[in-house]
């Protein structure tokens, strides 16, 4: 029978040798690596609500305590400020990867410190999941197709990416925080899940991080400016809302295959057309002005979820025309100064 010797007095005190309510281990350890950004702290109200411990790693690069406050005082939550470039030691049974930022404002800032987070942040967290035997989770995008010459993506497509471009720091960063996650499960049989995420919006999204749905929601149509059209505006997105992806996740984490999933809503929109539903959602009368474009920007993007759908059971659930309206009446509370922070 297992004692602890250091505890004087603990058979005592229970007699019926039963674990004393407040040592009962319930639910699981989890690691939320950028559990203070936007995806994160989402992902980190579920797994609080289902009863886990979760601990939060975040360098608040992009990411803010406000978002994550409300577990403050929860003794199942901890907060460390940490940038996962730096080795970390930790006792978990799980491990959600997000440490990144997303926005390709935020990305292109320090593109080296960009690669530095994607490569050797993610070999650190794969070090940890192998020394614990963690099951490690990796939030890869998107952008690993690139420019894509496949439409949709499906998950068994290779990719159009300019490893030499504005983008590459972070496409090329996270193909290859991808390469390594898969190197560690061959190769130190660590258990690993890849999500592809693609386009995601929903309360908590940075005010400033310049993507489009925050600058013509947040920056413009509810301040009675003009929404900023880059290039023609016939290019496509998909744009998936918070709670679907987080389920996703969830599902992706709990199930039993490796992945590569593409995570994502097949809704397929032109800037135009996204442009037409912040009109009708906020401001008719909001005005359209048009922009260069950024380099490399992607034409075309659509995510093939058929795999999602028949090994997770996984699709989403929120229309644009749906989520869109969920995510104004935060940015509105954040940004006309009603104290109500997050959703
Ligand atoms: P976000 O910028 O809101 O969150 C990223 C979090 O990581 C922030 O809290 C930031 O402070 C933290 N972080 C960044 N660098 C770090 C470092 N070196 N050490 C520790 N913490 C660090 O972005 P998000 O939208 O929540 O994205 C989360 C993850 O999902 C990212 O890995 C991103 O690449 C991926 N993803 C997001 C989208 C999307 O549309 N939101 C699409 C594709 C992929
Ligand atoms: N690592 C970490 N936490 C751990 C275990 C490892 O941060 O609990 C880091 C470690 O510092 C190293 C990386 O993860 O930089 C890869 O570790 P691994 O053991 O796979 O390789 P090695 O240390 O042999 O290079
Ligand atoms: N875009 C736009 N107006 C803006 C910001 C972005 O038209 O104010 C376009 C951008 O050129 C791209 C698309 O919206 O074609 C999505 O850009 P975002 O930065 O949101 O994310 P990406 O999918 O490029 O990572």
């Amino acid at each position: 029978k297992f004692s602890y010797p250091h505890r004087v007095g603990f058979e005592s005190a229970n007699p019926t040798g039963k674990i004393p309510l407040g040592l009962k281990r319930k639910g699981l350890r989890i690691v939320v690596t950028g559990g203070a950004g936007f995806v994160g702290s989402h992902l980190v109200d579920r797994l609080i609500a289902r009863g886990d411990s979760v601990i939060v790693v975040d360098n608040f690069f992009t990411g803010r305590k406000e978002n994550v406050m409300h577990h403050f005082g929860n003794p199942n939550f901890e907060l460390i400020r940490h940038d996962v470039v730096e080795p970390l030691l930790l006792e978990v049974d799980q491990i959600y990867h997000l440490a990144c930022p997303a926005s390709p404002v935020h990305y292109k800032f320090n593109p080296v410190k960009t690669i530095k987070t994607n490569v050797v942040g993610t070999l650190n967290m794969l070090g940890l999941a192998k020394r614990v035997g963690a099951r490690f989770l990796l939030t890869s995008t998107s952008e690993v197709y690139g420019d894509p010459l496949q439409h949709p993506q499906k998950e068994t497509y290779w990719g159009n990416v300019n490893p030499i471009g504005v983008r590459s720091c972070y496409d090329e960063g996270k193909r290859t925080a991808e390469t390594l996650t898969m190197d560690y499960h061959r190769g130190a049989g660590v258990e690993v899940r890849i999500a592809r995420i693609f386009n995601t919006y929903g309360p908590r999204m940075c005010i400033d991080d310049g993507r489009v749905v925050s600058n013509f929601v947040a920056q413009q149509a509810l301040r009675k400016e003009p929404l900023t059209v880059y290039g023609d505006g016939k290019q496509t997105r998909s744009f998936q809302y918070v709670s679907d992806l987080v389920e996703g996740l969830m599902r992706l984490m709990e199930g039993e295959h490796v992945g590569p999933f593409n995570l994502g809503n097949p809704g397929e929109f032109t800037m135009l057309e996204l442009a037409e539903v912040v009109q009708e959602t906020i401001d008719p009368n909001a005005k359209i002005e048009f922009r260069p474009n950024t380099e490399d920007d992607p034409h075309k993007r659509k995510p093939d979820i058929s795999r999602a759908k028949e090994l997770l059971g996984w699709q989403p659930k929120v229309s644009l025309r749906k989520g869109l309206p969920l995510m104004v009446s935060d940015f509105r509370q954040r940004i006309f100064g009603d104290h109500k922070e997050g959703s």
